[in-house]
């Protein structure tokens, strides 16, 4: 929903003026507020616009989409052909081409002067280029790296700019440094012409460089000077991707958006769980998103659960509106674990849902980590089987919450033989629409999936 309509609303008008802070965070809120309601929101914007394979919702990430168009827009007025539009802005780019002695110096150092917010926008976004990569690790990277404006060459904080030192010709580290570290004085010496602040300037130069860098430079053998220069402006437009660099040019911009995007490091429930299970292979977990015969709803249901903002007793009690404590069993905190797994009230329940699951593969066993992250690749390698086996566990679960909800906020009660019958008839109606959606044919895969799904309704009429 939020794809087509806001952002096709939003796309044209992102793409030609510059935008505010607070649009951004008008626009945020207003998604958000579309996914939680009123309430809070109950998980991270980061974890959300993670994809869904990797445990998000795939939400729109406004900025990496500004940021990622930006400099797409950027190279194109560098580069290519000379059309007529591209002159105005080429014309901002170069005005401190004549102080500094360099092509494009504003975009190579980011430097700030007067230029429509649209522009600077498009030069800050291509920064964030240099800054997003962890500082450069091989001495090839490190030498073609520019001197000025840099964000990782700073004296307190600050980039430096240095006109007189840029027109002279020191521009690049490997302008300061041999490709076998040292430092090239003679070279210095005989370029600038003002040789009194030769040493001071130097030192200063030599302070700002990262330590680490250094040590690099010393340590391997780096690349000639002439082919890095060579390289210039268009090096900026080049990402290094696994280790290979790319041109921003031959990325499609949902590729740059992916690559833009901050690296994933674990979230707080993805924690969470590997303190209590040990270490888990998420991919494996968020692979029940890519299940076929899971509805969007229950998809959603086990994402909430991942990330426990499922609103739980022991939750709602921070607002003032539960005791907290478990509606089915009257003993115990109502948490994720307990109201799916622990409750005693659910025994019978789950033995059933287990016998429907034996029937399926005779050989399983769940555990408390199976039942929440799902049968991974590992124990069950048939992939149909485990969509199977994971279809018939997360629907088992969301019939638990949902006999919660009716107990909690209708009033009824509901029985576990109802319950078992909830489940059963919601089985079968989904392996009704599944067979209806993947027909049989003579593949391998489709037929173990259509006996898994066989087993599992002749398991529930003879239950
Ligand atoms: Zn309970």
């Amino acid at each position: 929903m939020i794809k087509c309509y806001g952002m096709g609303i939003l796309n044209n008008y992102l793409n030609s003026t510059a935008v505010e802070d607070d649009v951004i965070k008008k626009c945020e809120s207003l998604f958000y507020k579309f996914i939680w309601g009123k309430g809070p929101e109950r998980v991270k914007r980061a974890i959300c616009i993670r994809r869904t394979v990797e445990g998000g919702l795939g939400m729109i990430d406004l900025r990496t989409i500004i940021r990622a168009n930006r400099i797409k827009t950027l190279q194109s007025i560098i580069e290519g052909s000379n059309e007529q539009w591209k002159v105005l802005p080429r014309m901002y780019f170069k005005s401190m081409d004549t102080k500094y002695g360099d092509t494009y110096y504003v975009l190579k150092a980011c430097k700030n002067c007067k230029m429509p917010e649209f522009y600077k926008e498009c030069i800050e976004a291509l920064s964030t280029l240099t800054k997003h990569e962890d500082l450069p690790d091989s001495s090839v990277k490190i030498l073609s790296q520019y001197l000025w404006g840099n964000p990782n060459i700073t004296i307190k904080e600050e980039p430096l700019h240095d006109p007189i030192w840029c027109r002279e010709g020191i521009k690049y580290v490997c302008d300061l440094f041999s490709n076998t570290g040292e430092i090239k004085r003679d070279y210095i010496n005989k370029t600038i012409s003002n040789k009194g602040s030769i040493i001071l300037k130097l030192n200063k130069l030599i302070a700002a460089i990262p330590k680490i860098w250094k040590e690099v430079l010393t340590m391997e053998q780096g690349g000639n000077d002439q082919s890095l220069k060579e390289q210039g402006i268009h090096n900026m437009f080049c990402l290094t991707v696994e280790g290979e660099s790319v041109d921003i040019n031959g990325l499609s911009l949902k590729k740059l958006k992916q690559i833009l995007v901050p690296k994933l490091c674990v979230s707080v429930c993805e924690q969470y769980w590997q303190d209590k299970f040990g270490d888990i292979e998420w991919n494996d977990v968020y692979d029940i998103y890519n299940n076929p015969l899971l509805e969007r709803k229950i998809k959603e249901f086990n994402w909430k659960i991942l990330n426990k903002c499922l609103s739980t007793e022991n939750r709602i009690k921070y607002f003032a509106e539960s005791d907290g404590v478990c509606k089915l069993c009257s003993i115990e905190d109502e948490n994720v674990e307990h109201m799916l797994f622990n409750c005693d009230a659910l025994g019978e329940y789950w033995s059933c849902v287990f016998r429907l699951l034996k029937c399926v593969l005779s050989s399983i066993k769940v555990d408390e980590q199976i039942f929440f992250l799902g049968f991974n690749k590992e124990e069950h390698p048939i992939l149909n089987t485990r969509h199977v086996l994971n279809f018939v566990l997360a629907e088992s679960k969301w019939i638990v919450w949902k006999r919660r909800c009716i107990i909690r906020y209708d009033n009824k009660w509901l029985t576990d033989k109802q319950m078992v019958c909830m489940i059963e008839s919601r089985l079968l109606q989904r392996i009704k629409i599944c067979e209806y959606q993947f027909p049989e044919s003579n593949s391998k895969s489709n037929k173990i999936l259509h006996d898994s799904l066989n087993n599992l309704k002749n398991a529930i009429s003879n239950n």
